[in-house]
């Protein structure tokens, strides 16, 4: 997706654990063809790789708190330096802290970018510690279920590819999933008050139903796409 100024298009996801963001970014990613990037799934397969950062993220990460922002940035950095993302941007779960905000927009600066969009996803507290505790993916493709809101047709067996394993994160338990609500009032939250202060921010209520919080977003997309044909 490119735009008159042509440069590629870079959204943000904001939202607490279990909001939606990596559901709903997947989804964005395949509509609008663009490319997401999770700090989340970076360290997660860092914390895999067993590299240096992976080495230095995983117990702050089995606890719930946030990495540094130093790890974070350098795990980032890698990945934007891979030709794919010419395409645009989802990030999902990045900035987390307003001094990865502003390392964001220094980065995307020194590219000749900036962040086009922020959608934040509006959701009660209470449900997500719910929500997260129950919820696994497709060890094969990435469909996400749940075990009380989504099961598979088949137990066990995934809707999409009919893969047989299934895999959930260390990280989503009902004790560190508390710790992570926290890190995202404390650290995360105030970011909304950043991006709308600059006028990029969109709020979505993102407690209904999958398909329509979805549609919402691909308006806000689609419309920030004819916007910044028509600058
Ligand atoms: P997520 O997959 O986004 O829920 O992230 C899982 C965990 O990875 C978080 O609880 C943090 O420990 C770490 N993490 C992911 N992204 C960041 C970030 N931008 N800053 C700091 N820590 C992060």
């Amino acid at each position: 997706m490119g735009n008159a100024a042509n440069h590629p298009v870079n959204l943000i996801l904001l939202g607490p654990p279990g909001a939606g963001k990596g559901t709903q970014a997947r989804m964005l990613a395949e509509r609008f063809g663009l490319v997401q990037l999770s700090t989340g799934d970076l360290l997660r397969g860092a914390v895999a790789a067993g590299t240096a950062a992976g080495l230095a993220a995983k117990a702050v990460m089995e606890r719930g708190a946030l990495v540094s922002d130093e790890i974070v940035l350098a795990v980032l950095k890698e990945r934007l330096d891979q030709p794919d993302v010419a395409a645009g941007t989802i990030l999902d779960g990045f900035p987390r802290t307003t001094a990865q905000a502003e390392a964001l927009d220094a980065l995307l600066a020194g590219r000749g970018e900036r962040i086009d969009a922020v959608i934040s996803l509006e959701v009660d507290d209470a449900a997500m510690i719910e929500r997260v505790s129950g919820r696994y993916t497709c060890a094969a493709c990435g469909e996400g279920y749940h075990d009380s809101f989504k099961t598979p047709a088949v137990s066990g067996v995934c809707d999409k590819c009919g893969g047989t394993e299934m895999k959930r994160r260390a990280d989503d338990n009902a004790e560190t999933v508390r710790t992570r609500l926290q890190a995202y009032h404390a650290e995360t939250a105030p970011l909304v008050t950043y991006y709308a202060a600059r006028g990029t921010l969109s709020r979505v209520p993102a407690m209904g139903e999958i398909g329509a919080i979805a549609e919402r977003m691909q308006a806000i997309v689609a419309a920030l796409e004819t916007g910044l044909a028509s600058a």
